[in-house]
């Protein structure tokens, strides 16, 4: 299924510049692939995507792959990524993000305690993935994985309410719209990661792992998205 969804969304094109690519060359042209905006956030614990979560006592980590900026070319191919059902965008870098992680991974950088993670994406309702199809937080966590070696959920939580876009709300305006949004049950995993695709305000991802601890309450927990807002 994967080589047949690669067949049709980059039919031998870098997916940031257009680019023919080359004999060797996967998804990205070689140009685009060593430009990346990589954060490494994984380098340093007390990174800006972490500090910005500083009320989150409970917190072990936090880690995002690339800057996602406006102006960004790579902005396109995580568009695409998300809206365009190009599902094999995620898989690919997924990928490159896990092989970033696993040196860092129980380390004081990333995840400390160091006892293997169970990945579980942010989950969707099932009116929304019906309407586009796929969930994209499982496909990347689905790269991580084939990465890391690391197991993935998808059962761990659910969202039981899918609550207004939140492209105009403020910090304090989203967390109260995603209150309540997920609903977690109770799992024997000592650690996990919670993997979205793009982290702005974190609310999101907040409210994920409020529920998850609120069953869970010795949990240790960590976030990883494949971008971050600035
Ligand atoms: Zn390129």
């Amino acid at each position: 299924m994967v080589s047949g969804v690669r067949g049709l969304c980059f039919p031998g094109f870098c997916g940031v510049c257009g680019k023919e690519l080359i004999s060797g060359e996967n998804m990205l042209c070689m140009s685009c692939l060593y430009d990346m905006p990589k954060t490494y956030h994984w380098q340093c614990k007390q990174n800006p995507l972490f500090c910005s979560f500083s009320t989150l006592p409970f917190l072990s980590g936090a880690v995002a792959f690339l800057f996602f900026r406006d102006t960004s070319p790579y902005r396109k191919l995580l568009h695409r990524f998300k809206y365009n059902g190009l599902c094999e965008i995620g898989l690919y870098m997924g990928q490159l993000f896990g092989k970033e992680l696993i040196p860092f991974y129980g380390t004081p950088c990333f995840c400390e305690q160091g006892i293997p993670p169970v990945l579980v994406p942010v989950p969707m309702s099932s009116a929304k993935r019906r309407k586009r199809g796929y969930n994209q937080a499982e496909w990347l966590a689905a790269g991580l994985s084939a990465a890391t070696g690391w197991p993935v959920d998808v059962t761990a939580i659910a969202r039981v309410t899918e609550k207004r876009s939140q492209t105009v709300f403020n910090k304090q305006a989203r967390q109260e719209n995603m209150k309540d949004a997920f609903l977690a049950k109770r799992i024997s995993h000592h650690t996990i990661i919670l993997v979205d695709d793009v982290i702005t305000t974190g609310a999101t991802m907040e409210s994920c792992a409020r529920a998850l601890l609120d069953k869970n309450p010795e949990l240790t927990l960590a976030f990883a998205a494949l971008a971050y807002v600035e």
